[in-house]
């Protein structure tokens, strides 16, 4: 009995391809045309090891070569396909820091390739013929912009702030409020960054209510900076009380401390005239006098991830010339992408028209309806064995800014006969391109603020798939 079984695995095991066979095959040569070799050579023994052990626990024996072929394939195109990809964004989350934060305007597309296919004068001064430095082409801009004397942009917002209190506060101390000691998405911790910058932190205040006599208590000859940072993405309700930066940066001018604050998003148009209140502009920041300013280059601001750091000239010299800025500094397509979107604010129409955060924040709910209509007519057109239905409701910006503000959006939801919600949503998650959706209380919403109009066919398409092979 033992015997017959081994003979007939043995049976199988030598029906199996060689590897050479499969590439000698009409496929196989077909492969090695559109992939590179050492993909396809790596799916084929993949898939005859996987088809020796099946056979050898006696799972699949006569599964066909077809199938095998087939299953060659998937491997094939997963191997040679990119990680890195685009997807529609369904949640409304306009400025969502896991799908990429900011979509980048057409002209700053357009000047990173303009730039970067190219050899430029990234740190060449064409004036003197010699040596220059990378960061003036974003300077001008800069300061014409916030109306900060001196302008410097690093990798990120986190390497602002890292390199600011290295700079000016190495082994001395900061005065921080304890109910700013926040954390952003996890990884940037105020208290941990303050640590790996050197600088000693001094809290004052308590969670919900710290006054301007917590800080000027706390100013002693080893205080190097007091520090403000913006609550992105909470607020204190009820009981609470904060101190302004203008009277932070008054107490510092007092005392000839410098004072910084860490405005987190950078929002360049004043958006109250939209009906957006609570994220301050930065002009308005840096006219309180406040030494130092830092932001992000992908959150409201639009652009390319970056951290701007503007304000008093004598500040930004001394943080420039820190050595950590070069290992901090900011690449030449960033750069070409700051440019340009910075550009777009000279004129601030053509920033909220062009620059996509701010057109998808600010445009009007009745346009997000008729696109809300227009995808579930298609849908309906589509699918029948579904409950399909457009409502208002409200998304959040995101990106750690604007927490409490709901702007009103318009959602598809969806709600299928045939498969759970959750089912629903992990094949749109998994298709191509992936669709990223929310569920609401067993419905599948679809919220139309961040579909584009070029992401139109692509989710209906999507949406009918996940809805048709079931
Ligand atoms: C987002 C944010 C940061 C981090 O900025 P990145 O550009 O993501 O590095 C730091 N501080 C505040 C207050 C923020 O909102």
């Amino acid at each position: 009995m033992l015997e017959k079984d081994m003979e007939e695995k043995q049976k199988l095991l030598s029906g199996l391809p060689s590897v050479d066979e499969i590439l000698r095959s009409n496929q196989g040569m077909q492969w090695l045309k559109t992939y590179p070799r050492r993909y396809v050579l790596q799916a084929i023994r993949e898939v005859i090891d996987l088809r020796r052990k099946e056979i050898m626990e006696d799972l699949t024996a006569g599964l066909s070569e077809e199938y095998m072929m087939a299953e060659i394939e998937n491997i094939i195109e997963r191997l040679s396909s990119y990680s890195l990809n685009p997807l529609i964004n369904a949640t409304g989350v306009v400025i969502h820091t896991n799908l990429g934060r900011s979509i980048l305007s057409e002209r700053a597309l357009e000047n990173i390739k303009r730039v970067s296919g190219s050899y430029s004068n990234l740190e060449y001064d064409l004036k003197g013929g010699k040596r220059g430095k990378r960061y003036i082409h974003v300077r001008r801009i800069l300061r014409e912009v916030t109306g900060a004397e001196e302008a410097l942009v690093v990798n990120n917002n986190a390497a602002a702030v890292l390199l600011c209190l290295n700079t000016l506060a190495k082994g001395k101390e900061v005065i921080v409020s304890r109910g700013e000691l926040v954390e952003i998405g996890g990884s940037f911790r105020m208290p941990e960054v303050m640590a790996a910058s050197g600088a000693i932190l001094r809290e004052v205040g308590t969670t919900n209510k710290t006054h301007l006599y917590d800080y000027e208590r706390a100013i002693n000859e080893d205080t190097a900076l007091i520090l403000k940072v913006h609550k992105s993405n909470f607020r204190v309700m009820g009981f609470a009380e904060e101190v302004s930066i203008e009277d932070l940066a008054s107490l510092g001018r007092r005392y000839q401390i410098p004072v910084m604050f860490d405005l987190g998003s950078g929002c360049l148009v004043d958006l109250k005239p939209f009906g957006i209140f609570g994220e301050p502009v930065v002009e308005d920041i840096v006219r309180t006098g406040v030494d130092i300013t830092t932001f992000s280059g992908d959150k409201l601001l639009g652009g390319p991830q970056g951290g701007v750091i503007v304000g008093k000239r004598e500040y930004i010299e001394k943080i420039q010339k820190n050595p950590l800025t070069r290992a901090l500094r900011i690449d030449k397509l960033t750069l070409a992408g700051f440019e340009a979107t910075l550009m777009e604010y000279i004129e601030e129409e053509k920033a909220i028209k062009n620059i996509p955060t701010l057109r998808m924040l600010l445009q009007k709910p009745e346009e997000i309806r008729r696109r809300a209509n227009r995808i579930a007519k298609k849908l309906k057109k589509e699918i029948k064995d579904a409950h399909i239905e457009v409502m208002a409701d409200s998304s959040r910006a995101g990106g750690g800014a604007l927490p409490e503000v709901d702007l009103p959006t318009c959602i598809v939801s969806i709600k299928s006969d045939k498969i759970s919600v959750n089912e629903f949503e992990e094949r749109l998650r998994k298709g191509n391109p992936p669709i990223i959706a929310r569920i609401k209380e067993g419905f599948l919403i679809i919220d139309v603020r961040t579909v584009r109009d070029v992401d139109l066919e692509g989710l209906v398409k999507g949406i009918s798939s996940a809805l048709s092979d079931s």
